[in-house]
């Protein structure tokens, strides 16, 4: 596992955090010397420059090893650059310092805090302390990327599992962790553990405005928060709540559906994630769970009703690609055709949000449907889960469902460029197992998740 700063090393004042050089640098003096943006460290052997910025988390030589005894990555302490300065000597040589903040390993932290509990810090998770040291140039080894995970986040970064990053703070001084830990998530108040792989702990994620918060497997079920309601559907709403029990109903089929029928009674537990079969299924409901409001998304009323231009009243519906020969003839009519205008406004049949979502791509939609997941045991994951993928799939789609344009590259929307994720991050799978989630709700909103 990798260590980050042994609290030891922080509780002596006046650290020598490199491993050669014999002097340190006060406050005092620090501050007088001249600030730069970045240094470059040479390696003797190859003269290859490696650079180090402000800001940068880097890998640092643990105080008192040997620089030539070759380390293992994660054996390395990782600080942030949070000032750089250079003492110039008269003979024009110089002489830098960075100003470092040190990230602690779990182990670090609960010798601390005996009441922390290490072992829901994640394999490659640091805690950003509120500890400084100097640290001479020579001790750094190599930037490393440090992800920012906040749990409460809709859009999580996407952290592989060999990836390091942080999601809490740590106050030396008053020995607490920011925030603190299961404080935001589930009712039981356990912080989310990515190295638990049991399935049953896997983290469902509310992902509405005043929700935003994530539910253990288990506690949900131990909670009944599930679908099990008979209320009938209302074709207007996606706010519906279906029968279980009756298994012996086949899912509705793309037909049923352009009837919408209140008489039906989709199985609840039907998994089918098809974009053929929304209304009816669970995809459909969790596919009305927005992240940016607490209601439940109406989709069907996200779609423009399609407005026909006076001209072609006195014709059928399907004569929107009316050759041009019929229009002729309508004009020629004139006043008759007035005449024959209905007194009320005709009615004209609704794009239905079957015809509209069975248009959208395939596993765009696929996505936008999943739960919002996260733990060991959905590996695809990662750290993270597929969160922040759903969430701005539903985004996407809500915005094609009124009418905007399909990006060049959907993909390019959902998975942000360069986090290496794709579409096997996004879709819930556990394990080889082929058993479907529960179809659990949110148990503070009820909606689906
Ligand atoms: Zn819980
Ligand atoms: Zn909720």
């Amino acid at each position: 596992m990798t260590r980050g700063r042994p609290p030891q090393a922080a509780n002596a004042k006046k650290t020598k955090a490199k491993s050669k050089r014999t002097e340190t640098v006060s406050d005092e003096k620090f501050a007088t010397l001249k600030p730069f943006g970045s240094f470059v460290v040479s390696d003797p052997e190859t003269k290859e420059g490696y650079k180090f910025m402000k800001e940068d988390n880097a890998a640092i030589l643990p105080h008192g090893r040997d620089p030539e005894a070759g380390l293992d990555e994660e054996q390395y302490w990782i600080g942030k650059i949070k000032d750089i300065r250079a003492e110039i000597h008269d003979d024009g040589s110089n002489t830098v310092w960075a100003r470092v903040q040190w990230f602690y390993s779990g182990t670090d932290v609960a010798s601390v805090v005996k009441s922390f509990d290490e072992s829901a810090i994640g394999k490659y998770e640091k805690v950003f302390s509120d500890h400084f040291d100097y640290v001479g140039p020579e001790a750094f080894n190599a930037v490393v990327p440090m992800a920012k995970f906040n749990e409460n986040d809709p859009e999580p970064p996407f952290i592989a599992w060999d990836r390091f990053f942080r999601r809490y703070n740590f106050e030396y001084k008053t020995r607490t962790l920011k925030p603190k830990p299961g404080s935001s998530s589930c009712t039981c108040k356990l912080p989310y553990n990515p190295n638990d792989t049991d399935p049953s702990s896997l983290m469902h994620f509310c992902p509405r405005p005043s929700c935003r918060k994530a539910y253990h497997h288990n506690c949900l079920l131990a909670a009944k928060s599930k679908e099990s309601s008979t209320t009938l559907i209302s074709p207007s709403s996606p706010q519906i709540t279906v029968s279980n029990s009756p298994r012996k109903h086949k899912r509705a089929t793309r037909s049923s559906l352009n009837s919408i029928s209140v008489k039906s009674i989709p199985d609840a537990s039907e998994q089918n994630l098809a974009p053929d079969n929304p209304t009816f299924s669970r995809s459909f409901r969790l596919l009305a769970c927005s992240p940016d409001t607490d209601d439940n998304v109406d989709l069907q009323s996200l779609i423009p009703l399609t407005v026909q231009s006076p001209a072609k009243l006195d014709d059928e519906a399907e004569e929107s690609d009316a050759p041009p020969p019929l229009k002729k003839k309508r004009k020629g009519r004139g006043f008759t055709a007035k005449k024959r205008a209905p007194a009320a406004p005709p009615r004209w049949p609704t794009r239905t949000l079957a015809d509209t979502l069975g248009e959208l791509p395939f596993d765009l939609l696929h996505v936008a449907e999943q739960p919002l997941v996260r733990g060991a045991a959905f590996a695809n994951g990662g750290v993270s889960g597929n969160i922040a993928f759903v969430t701005r799939a539903r985004r996407l789609v809500y915005k094609l469902l009124q009418g905007e344009p399909l990006p060049a590259r959907w993909e390019d929307v959902v998975f942000v460029e360069g986090q290496g994720a794709d579409l096997k991050n996004a879709i819930v799978k556990i394990g080889a197992s082929r058993k479907v989630l529960p179809p659990f709700v949110c148990p503070s909103c009820k909606s689906a998740i």
